[in-house]
């Protein structure tokens, strides 16, 4: 046991409450602080034996969230109590009627919100959507729910270091799929790089310190080049008299790292590593001449790019954010992107919703209306409660991720809608009777068809026709999930019916047959016309999908199957239900917890090879998977289907072979095509297994599919790759396709 010296804690619990106490200063009205006082005594009491995993006294944590919520968000007394007190009712024997009497039926309803949607990792995948889907239920409630909610995660993940790796695994994943997006649709800008940031650091370990070596060495290179960057600028804007900041931050490394990925460029070759900001001190109703006034001496002395302008200041994004961007040409020949707000747009898009209340007063009306809409739009969809938990979470997350279009009505009344949406989008955001009976549409008088994808501007006319109904490809067409759950409504009601008839039809043709008709035989019928449940095999039916002649067959199958199953069930008794692997010379991947020997496969997604970072995804069908913990679907996989994880760890490297992409980059020349496969078969005696080439623009850009034994041999073949004349980059790709 560790001694602890429980009178110096106390002394640092003491300190990290008066500091929280001094940030919130400046929000306390009335008697404000003996209310925090008698919430921080609660906490403090209710927590006094527990302890957070890295052995601190877990009361540091309640602290923290509070001093988050404070600092970070702005949020004031109401979600300082409840930060602290967020996991009392939860963890302790505290229960929410001693919190209500004693703080109000405000915190009471918080930290019951707060309460529901705790404990998000110990349950399987549809309880934790479901968990999800109650945490947005409370924010028509109240926001400060899924503020301090994110606080919260900001902080755990902040001290994700003492957590063991699976558990690290899986929440993470969740701060990428869910959290982040959602700190971003709430114009938490800040938060949100944090959590992402946060993500690579425990996914990509090397990756991330890595790359904050190079933008710490990259700094005063970086400021010297910001300050003769804005020297003519600076003194055009003295004389003019305005009071102003210049910054000049590098953009997330988490950005930069997607970046590299996107573009298969080094760190070196990121051009913009950084955006300058210049933020004005200006009246609120000067705002919008200020900044353009600022970008027209900006453009004075740079030339802009005209397809790289931004206009965030006339019509603000959805989540609030309002800034003036445009990227101008720098005398160094590199484009530089400058951002122009006020400090009220900077602390708006620095702490989104909460800083948004603190200048509410004097504000325009229209610019605050994005983000009450989108609320709005969530309380909408919470109504459409027959979408199961997971297809929920999906349509959400999609919402949350897109980026606006600005269309207009006949009329000229702006809509605001998630990029990518198309003309039927439209229809069902105007009305759903109008989606239902949308044939077609006219955009800036053009005849478009449904599917037509919208764009900034466009002018929209909705024609309908009476006999017009939905159909399921209409479910591609579309983009929001308003339109979306529209439509199934219908389809659903569609299916019913054509259910009925199927189950008619079936029910005659098995009395033909003979064969007598129980709920056995249909689950047989569903399982012979491979359907997932035994509706939509009727519904098939019932559509003419399925020709009711084949349940024939079925019926001579059925007694073919009986003779082959006696003999399995006795083969059976001599093996287990997973093959062990006993060749010692071959790989050994451990599965489990108790780390099996299992049988599984690769993902094809990724094509994992010893050495990778890897876990087990326990698919339907098909046993087990083995994943790459970078692997593009990895962070759906951990967060939707937590229950179907397991842990694998290589344990020595092997003879066998594995699948590897490399992608080889250089200037080609007669013979380096010979030269690169000449390393590949003679030289390391590896097996290619395909080798595609294009050399149109001079440049040789290959593909090459490969077997390689392990992480090192794969590196041992690139750096000799490399070396070869004329390659200037050899990278190890994902593919992309969905396993
Ligand atoms: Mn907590």
């Amino acid at each position: 046991m560790i001694a602890v010296d429980l009178e110096a804690e106390r002394k640092e619990i003491l300190r990290r409450y008066r500091r929280l106490l001094r940030k919130a200063k400046p929000f306390l009205k009335d008697n404000d602080a003996k209310l925090i006082k008698k919430a921080f005594n609660l906490s403090v009491e209710a927590h006094k034996e527990m302890r957070r995993k890295s052995g601190e006294p877990y009361i540091f944590h309640p602290l923290a969230v509070a001093e988050i919520c404070v600092e970070e968000i702005g949020l004031g007394t109401t979600s300082i109590i409840a930060a602290l007190l967020h996991d009392v009712v939860e963890d302790t024997e505290v229960e929410l009627d001693e919190i209500k009497s004693s703080f109000g039926p405000k915190v009471a309803k918080i930290i019951d919100g707060l309460t529901k949607i705790s404990g998000v990792f110990e349950h399987g995948s549809s309880q934790q959507a479901e968990n999800f889907r109650k945490m947005l239920l409370t924010l028509s409630e109240d926001v400060r729910v899924i503020l301090v909610k994110l606080a919260d995660r900001l902080h755990n993940m902040r001290t994700l270091g003492s957590m063991p790796r699976h558990k690290q695994l899986k929440i993470i994943s969740e701060t990428i799929y869910l959290y982040s997006p959602l700190a971003h649709r709430l114009g938490l800008y800040a938060i949100k790089s944090e959590l992402e940031d946060l993500w690579l650091k425990y996914t990509e370990p090397e990756v991330y310190v890595d790359l904050v070596a190079k933008i710490a060495e990259s700094k005063s290179s970086r400021n010297r080049f910001i300050k003769s960057f804005m020297n003519p600028i600076v003194d055009e804007l003295d004389r003019t008299g305005f009071s102003y900041e210049v910054k000049g931050r590098p953009k997330s490394i988490y950005s930069i790292w997607n970046k590299m990925k996107k573009q298969n460029i080094p760190f070196e070759e990121v051009y913009d590593l950084f955006a300058v900001r210049i933020i004005l001190d200006t009246p609120y109703d000067q705002e919008k001449a200020a900044c353009w006034q600022v970008y027209s001496i900006v453009t004075d002395f740079y030339t802009p790019n005209p397809d790289r302008l931004r206009d965030w200041v006339s019509t603000p994004k959805a989540n609030g954010y309002e800034s003036l961007h445009t990227t101008v040409m720098s005398r160094a020949g590199r484009w530089v992107e400058v951002q122009i707000r006020t400090q009220r747009m900077n602390d708006i898009a620095e702490k989104g919703y909460a800083a948004h209340w603190k200048y509410k007063d004097g504000m325009n009306p229209a610019h605050e209306s994005g983000l009450e809409s989108w609320i709005q739009k969530v309380r909408d969809m919470l109504e459409q409660n027959d979408t199961n938990a997971i297809e929920f979470v999906d349509d959400f997350r999609s919402n949350l991720f897109s980026e606006e279009v600005f269309v207009f009505t006949p009329k000229g009344d702006l809509k605001i809608l998630p990029s990518g949406a198309t003309a039927l989008d439209f229809a069902f955001d105007i009305h759903t009777e109008i989606g239902a009976k949308c044939l077609g549409a006219k955009v800036n008088n053009r005849l478009v068809p449904l599917n037509y994808q919208l764009k900034n501007g466009d002018q929209i006319e909705i024609l309908t026709s009476n006999k017009q109904r939905p159909n399921e490809d209409w479910l591609r067409f579309v983009a929001t999930s308003k339109a979306k759950s529209k439509i199934k409504d219908t389809l659903k009601e569609t299916k019913k019916q054509a259910a009925i008839d199927g189950k008619e039809i079936v029910q005659r043709k098995l009395k033909q047959m003979k064969v007598p008709f129980d709920g056995d035989v249909a689950n047989q019928l569903r399982a012979y016309f491979e359907e997932k449940t035994v509706t939509d095999f009727y519904y098939k039916v019932g559509r003419g999908l399925i020709d009711p002649s084949q349940i024939k067959n079925f019926k001579d199958f059925k007694k073919e199957r009986q003779k082959s199953l006696r003999v399995k069930s006795k083969d059976f008794e001599y093996s287990d239900d997973f093959k062990k692997i006993e060749d010692p010379g071959k790989d050994i991947l451990l599965i489990g917890e108790d780390m099996d020997v299992l049988d599984y496969r690769y993902a094809k997604c990724c094509n994992p090879i010893p050495g990778d970072d890897v876990f087990g995804f326990i698919t339907v069908n098909e046993g087990i998977k083995i994943h790459r913990t970078t692997c593009p679907n990895a962070p759906e996989l951990l967060s939707r289907h937590g229950n179907r994880i397991v842990k694998a760890k290589w344990m020595s490297q092997q003879q066998n072979a594995f699948l590897a992409v490399l992608r080889i980059i250089g200037t080609d020349r007669v013979g380096l095509m010979r030269d690169v496969t000449d390393i590949i078969s003679n030289e390391l005696k590896v097996n290619m297994q395909s080798i595609s080439i294009d050399t149109e623009t001079g440049i040789f850009d290959g593909q090459i599919r490969l077997y390689v034994n392990s992480t090192k041999h794969l590196d041992q073949l690139i750096s000799k790759l490399e070396k070869v004349t004329g390659v200037m980059r050899v990278t190890r790709h994902d593919s992309r396709e969905v396993n």
